[in-house]
């Protein structure tokens, strides 16, 4: 995400209590509910214990005129423990029929059958007809309808489902998703996905990946069908449908690009947008490969959203980016917060903070301030070099936002890529462009905490950088040079 259009609000969110009562079947196995979130420090509601999502084919039927959404969601997960009912996440829309799929008896497949469930907020609790084994695989079909919503943030910003003039677009930091689809919304439990979008003939339907084909559904409907298969955090996975041109190529580094830019915003977006071959290829030099089958963006119609995001593969703009660090920046997210993802909303600085420093390496090596003198401009507030130099960077420590409205602050990005510029300052650049490309491989398409972060420098690296973490990344103090 980029902060830099965000207008802040406190408005913790209110976390809605589920009870839930053990199933009792005749099966002999004796399962258990599985949790209705995963604990997260700042969204302790988020996700589900119990399972894992292995891969979501999500076929989302959507009526541009009327905001009506049509979906189905066959998610196949594995049973992490014996489950007598388990939780999806889900906000608003109509529930119109659940069935559950397990392994069967002889190791086989087994048949679809309707599985009772009930909701309360955003838990959707479902019960299939037999007990889940441990490691069981089994698929769970979710039907279900209605005109989704967005969401308001604990910042106050806005996510989730938001219509444009001619379409819509998903997204779903950190929570959003769960307005247009049902799902284990956490982004430790990453999956692959394949996102099928129907809409009226003369439409475009944009996700994340590859687009596999595009065909006729009949009704002068016209199906999109889009592959993701890395993992992918269900916040990064989107949908846009609108009026859309439309521009493919590859960058000379011969990876793939698909881009999407709404008519208005054409020529501008075209020429911003002119540079992302060459970003590719220099992000992958500096950070190792690019991780993902293809690249690209979006532009949305102006004023859709307050912020840009870094959805998988393909991130989405509020208008032409308007600036080249801006669009560095998100691209950065592709390795830092996309490939590498954060195990929870606290590490949120592994994600921003990477993705700030690269906009300071891209103006370094393209004729800007180094990241010498960012850091600089940043502890003597010389908006002169930055303009967010004098911003609160220092109101508390990049690894500790003080809640889930702080995930997004100005210490999680500009203080947080001041961190790495003291590890670099430590260690000297041919160690720390190491580190950046270590890390990023050694943790690619999974997971880490701030704490994989730190030991995973130190042992790279060689050094104690200690002082580093005690002063810059979890010090309450401003810190000094
Ligand atoms: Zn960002």
């Amino acid at each position: 995400m980029d902060p830099r259009a965000l207008t802040r609000l406190a408005a913790p969110a209110a976390a809605a209590l589920l009870a839930l009562t053990t199933a009792c079947t005749g099966s002999t196995v004796q399962g258990r509910p599985g949790a209705s979130g995963l604990r997260d420090p700042y969204f302790p509601k988020a996700g589900n214990g119990g399972y894992e999502v292995e891969h979501y084919a999500l076929d989302l039927d959507y009526d541009p005129a009327g905001g009506r959404l049509r979906g189905k969601a066959v998610i196949t997960a594995r049973a992490e423990q014996g489950l007598s009912s388990f939780n999806l996440d889900l906000s608003g829309l109509r529930v119109d029929s659940v069935r559950v799929r397990g392994a069967g008896g002889d190791g086989g497949a087994g048949a679809y059958a309707g599985a009772r469930y009930n909701r309360s907020g955003n838990e959707l609790t479902v019960r299939p007809a037999e007990d889940l084994k441990k490691g069981e695989v089994f698929r769970t079909e979710v039907v279900y309808s209605g005109r989704p919503k967005p969401l308001t943030d604990p910042d106050g910003s806005t996510e989730g489902w938001i219509t444009t003039k001619d379409g819509a677009v998903g997204v779903g930091e950190p929570v959003g998703s769960m307005s247009w689809f049902p799902g284990n919304h956490h982004p430790s439990d990453k999956a692959a996905y394949d996102i099928t979008l129907t809409v009226p003939d003369g439409y475009e339907a944009v996700s994340n990946g590859e687009l596999r084909s595009r065909t006729p559904a009949g009704g002068g409907r016209t199906a999109f069908a889009w592959h993701s298969p890395e993992p992918m955090a269900s916040y990064l996975a989107t949908a846009v449908v609108g009026k859309y041109k439309v521009t493919t190529g590859r960058t000379p580094g011969g990876v793939p690009l698909y881009s999407a830019v709404e008519p208005a915003a054409a020529e501008q977006g075209e020429r911003a947008l002119a540079r992302l071959p060459e970003m590719v290829d220099w992000a992958a030099g500096r950070f190792g490969p690019y991780p993902f089958g293809s690249a690209g963006a979006i532009v949305l119609p102006s004023g859709t959203l307050e912020y840009a995001l870094e959805t998988q593969t393909r991130p989405v703009f509020p208008g032409a980016p308007g600036s080249e660090e801006l669009l560095v920046h998100e691209l950065a997210h592709q390795w830092f917060g996309d490939s590498v993802s954060p195990k929870s909303w606290k590490d949120m600085w592994l994600n921003e903070g990477f993705a700030t420093y690269a906009e300071w390496l891209w103006t370094e090596e393209h004729g800007g301030p180094t990241a010498q003198e960012e850091f600089r401009a940043f502890l003597d507030g010389d908006t002169a070099v930055d303009e967010q130099a004098d911003s609160d960077w220092d109101a508390f420590p990049p690894a500790d936002p003080p809640g889930p409205q702080d995930i997004s602050g100005n210490p999680v990005y500009y203080r947080g890529a001041m961190v790495l510029h003291r590890v670099r300052q430590e260690v000297g650049d041919a160690a720390f462009f190491d580190l950046l490309r270590g890390w990023a491989d050694d943790h690619r398409h999974g997971n880490a905490a701030t704490a994989d972060f730190t030991a995973y420098a130190q042992e790279r690296t060689g050094r104690d950088l200690k002082k580093v973490w005690d002063v810059w990344l979890y010090g309450e103090d401003r810190p000094g040079a």
